[in-house]
């Protein structure tokens, strides 16, 4: 048992409903949990991955994520008080550092409406992981403000970006993104990305059945050869606003199939533990080899087949909330933390029980028991935790 008077309480005033509360151990002295990177959760999962929301707003209506009728003018978005800044996102990375994470991925809402988001991606260039290199920093937009934005944050250190775009037909681009986007000014910005040197880029679509499954061919042959990577994300049952329903959702194995009819692929092994996508490359005229000039895919299969098992990512949401699934319902308000009197070691000793207390698997769960019975049913949204 430990000495209950080396037992130093960090108040705990900001208890408002929405956040877990930290694990008793966290704020404790004598319970100190060594940053060392070997931390596991209770699956025996490393913290590898950390997501950072800088933004819960967006400039899109996208009716999977944030939908117009619940999105609309009067929605309660947080105040810029709220939102962490660049320096407290930077010195808690630093603490996820110590802990082991190597990625870092900035999301939102649309991270490039944050104002001068190239100072948070020059803050954290600057970090480096436990064995001395480089964060693979990367970050996923839509794209918008992109032709404006690319070569200042290539200048800032970022060196990879993922953009989203669900088609290439205008009218079901504009549908889609419900604020009469278009398609055009998309491809603009991936060519201002590409032409910057942001590397390799990826580009993500969420499949609808009934929505754009017609766009999968268009945007695999557009694709293809083209040294980006395309990669078919099924609709999620993520946030409580998107009206999901199962019949919506094309499986990636019938993504997988449509593809073979007319552009052969063989499948490739993953590049690390803990990725998200399956991949497969286009295959060569023989239809048996991968052609590297050709290019890959990836089919991201959240709802089909869970990757729970090695997911090694954690979410910071906008206002410093450390989520530790992407359907969890609540997160542990690490802002309070930051703003009281926590110290740098305080923090790597939170996060370090927060993680280790993890559980969370719900695809699995969700494989298991069928989606409208899985665990979280206030869960949070995704513009607001990132994707
Ligand atoms: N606004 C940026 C964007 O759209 O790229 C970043 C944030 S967005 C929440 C991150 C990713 O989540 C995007 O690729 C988006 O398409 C994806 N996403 C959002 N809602 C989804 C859902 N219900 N199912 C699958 N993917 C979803
Ligand atoms: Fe905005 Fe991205 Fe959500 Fe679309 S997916 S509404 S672009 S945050
Ligand atoms: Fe990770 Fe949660 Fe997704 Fe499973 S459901 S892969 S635990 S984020």
């Amino acid at each position: 048992m430990s000495d209950p008077h080396t037992h130093r309480v960090i108040p705990l005033q900001d208890l408002r409903p929405s956040a877990l509360t930290l694990p008793d151990a966290a704020l404790r002295d004598d319970l100190r949990i060594s940053a060392n990177g070997l931390l596991a959760d209770q699956r025996g999962r490393p913290l590898r991955d950390l997501r950072i929301s800088v933004t819960d707003r967006c400039n899109f209506r996208c009716n999977y994520c944030m939908p117009k009728e619940i999105f609309d003018k009067d929605y309660a978005y947080l105040p810029h008080s709220a939102l962490l800044s660049f320096e407290e996102i930077t010195r808690l990375t630093r603490q996820f550092i110590a802990h082991g994470v190597q990625k870092i991925r900035l999301t939102g809402g649309e991270p490039l409406l944050r104002k001068h988001l190239e100072r948070l991606v020059e803050q954290l260039a600057a970090l480096r992981t436990l064995d001395g290199k480089p964060l693979d920093l990367t970050l996923t937009t839509n794209g918008s403000l992109l032709t404006r934005k690319a070569q200042a944050l290539k200048d800032a250190g970022l060196q990879r970006i993922t953009v989203s775009l669900d088609a290439l037909d205008n009218a079901v681009f504009r549908r889609m993104n419900d604020v009469d986007f278009p398609v055009a000014d998309v491809l603009a910005g991936i060519e201002a990305a590409r032409a910057a040197g942001l590397g390799p880029i990826k580009i993500n679509m969420v499949v609808k059945r009934g929505t754009n499954e017609q766009q999968i061919l268009p945007m695999a042959r557009y694709f293809r050869g083209s040294g980006m990577v395309l990669r078919f994300i099924e609709y999620m049952d993520v946030g409580a606003t998107n009206g999901w329903r199962m019949d919506e959702v094309l499986p990636s194995a019938d993504v997988i199939r449509l593809l073979q009819s007319e552009l052969p692929l063989v499948a490739l092994e993953p590049t690390q533990p803990g990725e998200t996508a399956q991949r497969w490359g286009y295959a060569d005229a023989q239809g048996r080899r991968h052609d590297p000039s050709l290019g890959e895919i990836g089919v991201i299969s959240s709802v089909t087949q869970a990757f729970c098992s090695d997911c090694n990512r954690a979410r910071l949401s906008t206002e410093g909330q450390l989520y530790l699934c992407l359907f969890a319902e609540k997160g542990y308000d690490l802002r309070h933390l930051l703003r009281g009197e926590a110290s740098d070691a305080d923090l790597i000793n939170a996060i370090g029980h927060i993680w280790q207390g993890r559980r969370d698997n719900y695809s699995q769960q969700r494989q298991l028991m069928g989606p409208d019975t899985g665990p979280a049913v206030k869960r949070v949204e995704m513009s607001y935790i990132g994707g």
